[in-house]
């Protein structure tokens, strides 16, 4: 008999994060069977019928959810989110062409840093003076870049875009860390890309999400595997996918469906996000790192007024269970993930312990 672990942890890991425990139990029975064929999830062809199935319903379920336009196309690669970088100016920037990127935090400078090898990358809004602690707002996108790429949720530095910026051209967007949080217009995208490990799936599965009637218009010559068009024209089967990623993907998607799907997860990452910055602002003790307007409803970074009370406060936390809060080590103090999968109880049990602490310390 399969259990998922009996010890409560709650688990705020930036990624690979937090899925729900029905996902674990469905995925861990498919490794022994898959759907009773006798066949685990591992040892399947990806050209199998049964595998083929599973593509076609995480497709039609990432679509689904977002409320895609019908045209658009999924496919899922490996690479993680970083392989996205390179892959978008390669399909979207023309040769002797240019695109615009907004740089709001480590994750958007390396896609900078990849558009530059491939060519003229104009940074039309940063936020790097302060770092990253805002979103920049009412830049200009220029009318004759090809293309204009920006982050959506920045997960190290907890800032999220809360209006998308209006652009003249085609809109690329790493939505990473915020997929599937929250609406988003999907027909204002002509790419939406991102790692599956922060709030869709395990690690190992990147998406694609695109109009292909934007691909196949930059005059450049591209190996198979980096054009997205060729993936698409193979129902993301050009070579062998991240078959049991995927499926694991599958299993989250369907349980955000059985929840109410993206208007019912919105509620509950907007009380999530409530309740923890409701307690960082009340408490003298934590200061959040961010401007207010800009909170990530999925990263909350925050430190400690006084640092030397941090190992005390650290002791208490690991103390009732919660996992991952350290913050990442560009902006210190502390992050805590609040992905789609992470219970409401989990975020009353950080309070708690923030109070507590608060009430010795204060
Ligand atoms: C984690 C992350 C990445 C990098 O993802 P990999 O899958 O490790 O390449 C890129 N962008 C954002 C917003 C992320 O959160």
């Amino acid at each position: 008999m399969l259990t998922a672990t009996k010890k409560k942890v709650h688990n705020y890991s930036a990624g690979p994060c937090i899925l729900p425990p029905v996902v674990f139990e469905k995925a861990a029975q498919a490794v022994l069977d898959f759907d009773g064929s006798g066949l685990s999830i591992l040892e399947m062809s990806h050209r199998s019928k049964p595998f083929e199935a599973v593509m076609a319903k995480t497709q039609a379920l990432v679509k689904e959810l977002l409320g895609a336009p019908d045209h658009y196309q999924v496919v899922f690669l490996g690479g993680g989110a970083s392989m996205g970088f390179h892959m978008v100016p390669l399909n979207y920037m023309k040769v002797g062409g240019k695109a615009a990127y907004a740089n709001t935090g480590e994750w958007a400078t390396r896609a900078v840093k990849e558009s530059k090898l491939a060519g003229e990358t104009i940074v039309v809004a940063s936020s790097e003076d302060k770092n990253f602690n805002y979103i920049p707002k009412g830049f200009t996108i220029p009318n004759d870049a090809d293309y204009f790429h920006f982050t959506s949720n920045n997960t190290i530095f907890g800032t999220q875009f809360k209006e998308f910026p209006k652009s003249p051209v085609p809109v690329v967007c790493d939505m990473s860390s915020d997929i599937f949080s929250r609406p988003v217009n999907v027909a204002d995208f002509a790419l939406i890309h991102g790692g599956a490990q922060k709030n869709m799936g395990p690690a190992g599965a990147t998406v694609y999400l695109f109009d292909p009637n934007l691909l196949g218009k930059t005059g450049r010559k591209l190996s198979p595997m980096m054009d997205l068009k060729n993936h698409a024209d193979k129902e993301s089967m050009y070579n062998t996918p991240p078959v049991f990623p995927v499926y694991v993907c599958m299993l989250t998607l369907e349980w955000l469906k059985s929840i109410g799907g993206v208007p019912e997860i919105t509620k509950r990452n907007t009380a999530k996000a409530e309740l923890l910055y409701s307690a960082i602002d009340r408490l003298p003790l934590f200061t959040g790192t961010t401007a207010v307007e800009d909170r990530s409803q999925m990263n909350a970074t925050f430190v400690m007024s006084d640092t030397a009370l941090e190992p005390a406060f650290d002791g208490l936390w690991k103390e009732a269970g919660i996992n991952g809060i350290r913050g990442h080590r560009s902006v210190g103090g502390y992050r805590a993930s609040m992905y789609n999968a992470l219970p409401l109880e989990s975020v009353q049990v950080l309070v708690e312990v923030m109070e507590e602490f608060a009430k010795k310390n204060g």
